[in-house]
């Protein structure tokens, strides 16, 4: 058995919370369909995650359902099994200490640059901001596995999201709000590149001005951002 303190209790009840309200608006937003996508976060500062459920519709999932993991995938409460895609989500937070909240989502646009393998170049500003440059696809891996992990670790490298080839984005963040934030932003700026290509070809930012953005994003406005 785990001691689950009163202090600890909280904490997860809150994270659960705050999940099944980011899957509702996952559906709402169309970033998902069915029970595809998943969600998770650290639980405050102990190396527990929360992880949505496997196989689990969004609109009727209950609080119990999201699972409470170790980072050696083990679970710690929930009846229910953890997302098939948890060593994903578990090797996001190893290589990154940083990022405590990440959205997986089978969006339109992102997917399609997924399945091209076009990278969506850093065209946008608010994209740079979030993300910090452009969106790399990474390489293949069979979902729910190690490679998949792997792979996903490197493509994401320094940045807030990355694509999966042939399957969907990433999204990553310091809260679960800023994770979905991301999500949607990339689902933008993955739009905004393919019309562009209609019209002659995206026109990419400078180097130096990306920078400056993503400094003054991680600067100023980040930090007013409340979960
Ligand atoms: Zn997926």
């Amino acid at each position: 058995m785990h001691n689950i303190n009163t202090e600890l209790e909280k904490i997860i009840h809150d994270m659960r919370r705050i999940i099944l309200n980011a899957g509702i608006e996952l559906v709402s937003k169309g970033l998902v369909a069915g029970t595809w996508g998943n969600i998770s976060a650290r639980i405050g500062k102990s190396s527990w995650i929360a992880i949505t459920p496997s196989g689990r519709d969004y609109l009727t999932m209950q609080e119990e359902d999201i699972v409470i993991v170790d980072q050696g995938c083990s679970r710690i409460l929930g009846n229910l099994n953890p997302s098939s895609e948890m060593p994903l989500h578990i090797a996001i937070y190893k290589a990154r200490p940083e990022i405590d909240a990440i959205v997986h989502t089978h969006s339109t646009f992102a997917s399609v640059c997924a399945v091209a393998g076009r990278d969506i170049p850093p065209i946008i500003e608010d994209l740079v901001q979030i993300v910090g440059g452009s969106v790399r696809v990474a390489e293949y891996g069979f979902p729910g596995t190690d490679v998949l992990a792997e792979n996903a670790v490197k493509g994401l490298a320094d940045k807030q999201a990355v694509l999966l080839a042939n399957h969907g984005m990433i999204g990553c963040g310091s809260t679960i709000s800023e994770a979905m934030m991301v999500c949607e932003l990339v689902e933008k700026a993955a739009s905004i590149y393919l019309y562009a290509q209609q019209l002659g070809g995206a026109k990419e930012l400078a180097a130096d001005d990306v920078l400056r953005m993503r400094e003054f994003y991680l600067k100023h406005y980040r930090l007013q951002r409340g979960e």
